[in-house]
């Protein structure tokens, strides 16, 4: 097997559905190939992103401003083609170019530390660190990007890192997952890519 039949395998893998002789020759290409042992980690950390990404409702009209939006060279990409030749097909197409530019704007913007979260009463903010202090209480999931993040209270969600990095005290407790992402982009347009060749064959 080479890397590009290790591909498609990977996807099916992460999708629950490889089982029997692809399973095993999968398994063998992933010890003997270390670029897809990064690929498929990586892939798990924009699964993981995705989600932990909040849900968004759609609101009517949102295709085409999308689309307005977006540079000449992404409109010629044969996805947004097809999603301008069926704008009331799929709301999880168009949820999707939601999702999709938003990831656009965080790769896009430059070095500046952004926050997200429901409850950041209890979150300090110095320099680049966002700080969580013994005692306090984040209630709900935080994402940091392009920071690093200390905690020593308590958080009760998931933690999202995004190029940066996460510090944790021995005082601790996060109940939910820790995700770091690095570079996710190029993964996240390949899965994308991928989710919507899926449903043009629909
Ligand atoms: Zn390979």
């Amino acid at each position: 097997m080479d890397c590009n039949e290790a591909l498609p395998l990977m996807h099916e893998y992460l999708d629950g559905g490889l089982k029997g002789k692809e399973a095993v020759a999968l398994k063998e290409h992933l010890l003997a190939c270390p670029a897809c042992r990064e690929r498929l980690k990586q892939f798990e950390k924009v699964e993981a992103l995705i989600q932990a990404w909040p849900k968004q409702e759609v609101p009517s009209g949102l295709t085409e401003r999308i689309m307005q939006a977006l540079p000449p060279e992404k409109r010629k990409n044969p996805w947004w083609q097809w999603i301008r030749r069926h704008p009331a097909a799929s709301v999880a197409a168009v949820f999707a170019l939601v999702m999709m530019s938003s990831f656009m704007s965080l790769w896009n913007q430059d070095t500046e530390l952004l926050v997200k979260g429901s409850d950041l009463r209890s979150v300090v903010i110095e320099g680049d660190t966002v700080y969580v202090p013994q005692g306090k209480t984040v209630a709900g999931n935080l994402t940091v990007e392009n920071g690093k993040l200390k905690v020593d209270g308590d958080i009760e969600g998931n933690i999202v890192v995004i190029d940066g990095s996460v510090v944790m005290a021995s005082t601790a407790h996060i109940s939910g997952q820790i995700t770091e992402i690095d570079e996710a982009f190029g993964w996240l347009w390949y899965k994308m890519n991928d989710w919507a060749s899926t449903l043009s064959h629909k």
